[in-house]
């Protein structure tokens, strides 16, 4: 019974919560010790391959620094993350992309129900708050509800919207946008998207018929295409990055629900496996619950 609780607890524990726990509680920096944290880095979702590398990596860093208390070793763990989350990259900043003049364009895309609407209603909120001028395309016209979701957070965040009935042409719902964007000069148009989880050539089809339309009014936009993930699905976001990213051109990530997840890990491994920086995190369903990703940052908090 004891274990069984303990399995419970342990799978209510986030990753930061179960990380620390590890670090307060090893004897020494044994062959027990790297089981328990490899287990707790793949429970995490951090990838067998991550977590792997980041067991060896430790383990040499343990012997050539001969580290031995417990703090000294959080603290190369720290290292080794940020480091290995660095050196995962292709990019540089993990910023925005705006545009130089006219206005910035920015397409969200990802399957039903990872917090693509949601996402737009903070990050609109948040550029709001900065003094932009912002635009919401309800082109997600093929989940039911979506774009009334979308006219809500609109009212609430006070920004305008274009949306057409339901199963028009999401294409229509952008062009109109990008005209009334262009001729009211708005400094942001935020697009949302169908998540339908078709087959890979529709999504391809899809998706760049929507960007070419996008650029024909605006040759460098979109300047982003973000994908949605929810960090709570673990690798089936990994599958579906994988696929977004054969399809588009994916230019960053949002990671949804990181609140009270175990599998704050996920974000390791998409770094690790799609060289994809995370450029914002969800932490809630409230309207600031949405925070730039900062790596280092992200990893200092796992220890808080
Ligand atoms: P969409 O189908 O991708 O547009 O997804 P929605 O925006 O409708 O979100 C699906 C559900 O996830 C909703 O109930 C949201 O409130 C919830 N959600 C979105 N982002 C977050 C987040 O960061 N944390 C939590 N806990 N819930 C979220």
């Amino acid at each position: 019974a004891e274990r069984y609780d303990k399995g419970l607890e342990k799978s209510r524990l986030t990753f930061g919560q179960r990380l620390n726990h590890l670090l307060a509680n090893f004897r020494s920096v044994d062959e027990s010790f790297f089981d328990d944290l490899e287990e707790t880095l793949i429970g995490a979702d951090v990838g067998f391959d991550m977590a792997m590398k980041i067991s060896d990596e430790l383990r040499e860093e343990v012997k050539l620094k001969n580290v031995k208390k417990s703090t000294d070793v959080q603290n190369v763990v720290v290292e080794k993350l940020i480091e290995l989350y660095d050196q995962a990259g292709t990019d540089e900043h993990n910023g925005l992309t705006f545009a130089k003049e006219g206005p910035t364009v920015i397409l969200f895309v990802g399957v039903n129900g990872v917090g693509k609407t949601t996402t737009i209603g903070k990050m609109a909120n948040l550029f709001k708050q900065q003094g932009k001028k912002v635009l919401l395309a309800a082109a997600d016209t093929f989940r039911a509800g979506a774009i009334e979701q979308l006219n809500v957070w609109a009212q609430r965040d006070g920004v305008d919207i274009v949306k057409k009935p339901e199963q028009s042409d999401p294409s229509a719902v952008v062009f109109d946008a990008l005209k009334k964007a262009k001729s009211e000069n708005y400094d942001i148009l935020f697009v949302d998207t169908a998540g339908r989880l078709q087959n890979k050539t529709n999504l391809m089809n899809e998706l760049a018929k929507m960007k070419r339309i996008i650029t024909r009014e605006i040759p460098d936009a979109p300047q982003e295409v973000l994908l949605v993930l929810d960090a709570t699905t673990g690798q089936n976001a990994l599958n579906q990055a994988k696929m977004f990213k054969e399809a588009t051109d994916v230019s960053g990530i949002v990671l949804t629900k990181l609140d009270g997840t175990a599998r704050g890990g996920i974000v390791l491994a998409i770094r690790n496996e799609l060289h994809l920086a995370v450029k914002y995190v969800g932490l809630g369903e409230q309207v600031d619950d949405l925070r730039p990703f900062e790596p280092s940052e992200f990893v200092y908090g796992l220890f808080k």
